[in-house]
């Protein structure tokens, strides 16, 4: 980080602070640079930018000053060397393959993963040669068991999508350096406001900006933050094929870290209270949320987590039928697949975010037909569990 002032600042400070660069304006809020080229003063500063002599900007697909107040910024709150942005999630977790891994490389992935992750790395990533090992998350042994001599990348996402299942970080960080291969983190669900996986050993970490990191549902994003030397192929990936974010979106990124930590906390903790809201109901067979002591990742969500964040699912007494009822009853919760937003978000899993599983690889991950998914928005929690009492009465 440039700013040596922010170097021992916390984690508020960082977020509304780190990487502000002001123009000869002498602006307050960050501006943004909506330009796709830039001019250079004389040709032999065209040539020595070109050359990469002289830092400064050439073109927007390499950089831009709103892109890299966001990768700045989203660097210092996860204590990292470095974070390039991306034009999405997916892309980002892309870039890092396509960065970091060749033809005959092996990732060992934690089955329970965002639907679209698996699908990128059995379909897309195998057409080039690059093999995948599907693990339950919490099974540390089949972590060890799924490692070969070429195995280059762990992955993992913590809490799990839909059902947060916690992942042991440190362990698996040990284990991946074991193998001589990179830990990488999928932050999305608790951003460095909950959870920081580099101080945990994590070697790198990705990031859905489209969720939290904006909070309000307005944009497409993502960053792979870590190591220098980790993120430098990854930028280099990015600025050479072009998943590159835009300024505009990085600008609401960067406006959106201000009040992440805020954000969170409240997102967690109207998340905990509708998750023992739902855990007292008859109608209800199965509540998933970390924060609840009877979750088998409570003590280690404790441990690695600020909060539990704020996306919960739980199982109705019943089938697919009686799940879409329910879903179908909500008069506030917006039914939409997006999480990470003021709005509260109920959604199917079966059919929707995880839709294009196999049965069995449904089965596996404990996607089942009587499963829904809450991402907790910043409503009155009377509202909520008004809206809540809506399904259980459709349930019937
Ligand atoms: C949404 C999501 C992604 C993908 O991000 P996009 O911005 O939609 O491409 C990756 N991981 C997790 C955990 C997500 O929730």
């Amino acid at each position: 980080m440039s700013d040596d002032f922010l170097e021992d600042a916390g984690l508020d400070t960082l977020a509304i602070r780190a990487g502000i660069q002001r123009t000869h304006e002498g602006e307050h809020s960050e501006p943004i640079f909506t330009t796709s080229s830039y001019v250079f003063s004389s040709a032999a500063e065209a040539a020595a930018r070109f050359a990469g002599n002289s830092p400064g900007n050439v073109y927007s697909r390499y950089t831009n000053p709103s892109v890299r107040l966001f990768q700045e910024r989203i660097a210092a709150l996860e204590g990292a060397e470095a974070a390039v942005a991306t034009a999405s999630g997916m892309a980002a977790i892309l870039s890092t393959c396509m960065a970091h891994l060749q033809s005959g490389d092996h990732i060992v992935c934690s089955r329970s993963v965002f639907g679209t992750t698996t699908v990128l790395f059995t379909r897309y990533m195998e057409k080039f040669g690059v093999s995948v090992s599907l693990v339950p998350l919490t099974d540390l042994e089949a972590w060890r068991a799924a490692i070969r001599p070429r195995t280059k990348l762990l992955f993992v996402e913590t809490p799990s999508n839909p059902l947060c299942e916690i992942a042991d970080i440190a362990s698996l960080a040990r284990i991946a350096r074991d193998a001589g291969s990179y830990l990488v983190v999928d932050n999305c669900f608790c951003t460095p406001a909950l959870q920081r996986p580099l101080e945990l050993g994590a070697d790198l970490v990705i990031h859905s900006a489209t969720k939290y990191l904006d909070g309000q549902g307005r944009c497409l994003g993502g960053a792979v933050v870590g190591r220098f030397d980790l993120v430098d192929p990854i930028l280099g990936f990015v600025r050479t094929c072009g998943p590159s974010m835009s300024p505009f979106n990085a600008w609401v990124f960067s406006k959106g870290l201000e009040t992440l930590r805020l954000r969170m906390d409240a997102h967690s903790a109207s998340a905990l209270e509708l998750a023992h809201f739902l855990a007292e109901r008859s109608e209800v067979e199965n509540v998933f949320y970390a924060g609840l002591p009877q979750h088998p990742g409570y003590e280690l969500a404790k441990a690695q987590q600020r909060a539990f964040g704020g996306v919960l699912s739980f199982r109705v007494k019943g089938d697919k039928a009686a799940a879409w009822r329910f879903i179908d009853a909500m008069k506030i919760m917006s039914l939409t697949a997006n999480l990470g937003d003021v709005k509260t978000t109920i959604v199917h899993p079966a059919t929707t975010t995880h839709g294009r599983l196999s049965p069995e690889e449904k089965a596996a991950a404990g996607i089942t037909d009587n499963l829904i998914r809450i991402a907790v928005g910043l409503e009155d929690l009377t509202d909520l569990k008004k809206d809540l009492q809506r399904g259980f009465a459709a349930l019937g």
